[in-house]
């Protein structure tokens, strides 16, 4: 597929993050108004609010754009979901004879405050890429031997909806437990050993009443659309807690996810196959469908003060072992309800070699191999003021499909009083 002109002309070159090809599903404000659904094309942002009060769009009766969450519109079927997808291409492309109805309701994107696009109903997070679960079997037991449950199964962790923020919304390094190994008693403090995990996140649309199954094609189909997904740890309070529940104080204080949830149909250009299967999968979890994508990933940090980024990593979604579909279709085939909103983090991306890894303990190896940033500084784990920031974009002819960047900065932690 290649470039879809529009006359909102910003979107038609081949580096913006928005043309019409993408048209990602958003939530914004400006100044004082109420925060809404907007959508992004080029340097603007839709006023979708706007439209459907006006009768320029529609999806039913009750309204489903007035509101700060894309969740009314996941409620719908499928097939509600590519009719307003044609419906906003049709407005948008050149040529319309919309545009005179259309354009006062776009809003520069410079001059809007992006909000949550989703009220997260719950979040699960997998542990899917074969990379790094044998980077952290070398790293914390001494052996990159894969668990032995790990090609059967996309192994994962219920975590807490409440840790869920939008890109931008700074982080406190949590306080918590963890003990030294040659230590006799645990101690309480801020975390050491901070840590980011380069995800994407899956959005499931529709629910599963709880009880009922669906196949990996079914599940695919669920998927409404995707974002980047910074699942933040604290490593020390992670390695102490775990054994054997878990993960849980670790990773929640904080999870940050990209501002536009970028739509399925919008990827469907970019699918990629599942690697061999090493053993075969059980009959539920198998399927003959493309259940990744080809999106280039990158991560870079950037200490306070300095004026440049430095990139840590680039790989690609497409390293995955699991999809998205196959992890929807594991999460409910044991009675688990699914529901609009739930959000599925990917589990780290991480490609064959350092330059691929998707968090900084592979990175640094634990610490052991400290790496240099571009202002000289070295580092092993996150330093307070650090921002870090995670980038996608798939790649298609003469365009860009662009997620907006997911990006936090850390604050020092919060004094507990003695
Ligand atoms: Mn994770």
């Amino acid at each position: 597929m290649s470039l879809m002109k529009s006359w909102v002309t910003s979107a038609n070159s081949a580096d913006t993050p928005f043309p019409l090809n993408n048209l990602p599903y958003g939530v914004f404000s400006v100044g004082e108004e109420e925060p809404r659904c907007g959508v992004a094309i080029g340097d603007m942002v839709l006023d979708m609010a706007a439209l459907e009060a006006e009768g320029l769009i529609f999806v039913d009766d009750e309204g489903a754009f007035d509101l700060p969450c894309w969740n009314e519109v996941m409620e719908l079927p499928p097939e509600a979901w590519a009719k307003l997808r044609g419906d906003l291409t049709a407005m948008l492309a050149e040529g319309s004879d919309q545009q005179a109805a259309v354009e006062p309701h776009l809003v520069p994107l410079a001059d809007a405050t992006l909000h949550m696009p989703l009220m997260v109903s719950e979040y699960t997070d997998f542990y899917a890429g074969m990379q790094h679960a044998k980077n952290m079997g070398a790293i914390l037991r001494g052996s990159p031997d894969l668990p032995a449950n790990w090609l059967h199964i996309p192994i994962g962790y219920n975590g807490r909806a409440s840790s869920v923020v939008v890109s931008g919304t700074d982080i406190h390094r949590p306080n918590g437990q963890r003990k030294a190994p040659d230590a006799d008693m645990p101690s309480f403090g801020p975390s050491t050993r901070l840590d980011i995990e380069l995800e994407l996140g899956a959005i499931v649309g529709g629910s599963v009443p709880m009880g009922q199954t669906i196949t990996v094609d079914q599940a695919d189909a669920m998927i409404f659309g995707y974002v980047l997904l910074n699942d933040w740890s604290a490593r020390d309070i992670q390695g102490w807690e775990y054994q054997p529940l878990g993960p849980f104080q670790g990773k929640a204080f904080g999870t940050s996810i990209s501002p536009w949830i970028v739509t399925s149909a919008a990827l469907q250009p970019f699918r990629a196959p599942t690697p061999p299967r090493e053993k075969e999968l059980l009959p539920y979890l198998d399927s003959t469908i493309d259940g990744l994508y080809d999106i280039e990933l990158g991560v870079f940090m950037q200490p306070a003060g300095a004026s440049t980024a430095t990139q840590l990593t680039k790989t690609n979604y497409s390293r995955m072992y699991y999809s998205a579909a196959e992890q929807l279709a594991h999460h409910a085939i044991g009675g688990c309800g699914m529901s609009a909103g739930d959000l599925l983090g990917s589990g780290t991306i991480s490609g064959p070699t350092p330059d691929e890894y998707g968090s900084l303990l592979e990175k640094s190896w634990a610490g052991r191999e400290p790496f240099t940033l571009d202002t000289g500084e070295t580092r092993s784990f996150i330093e307070d003021g650090d921002t870090l920031t995670l980038t996608g974009a798939a790649k298609g002819d003469g365009y860009t499909i662009g997620f907006g960047s997911c990006t936090g900065t850390i604050l020092p932690a919060i004094k507990i009083p003695a």
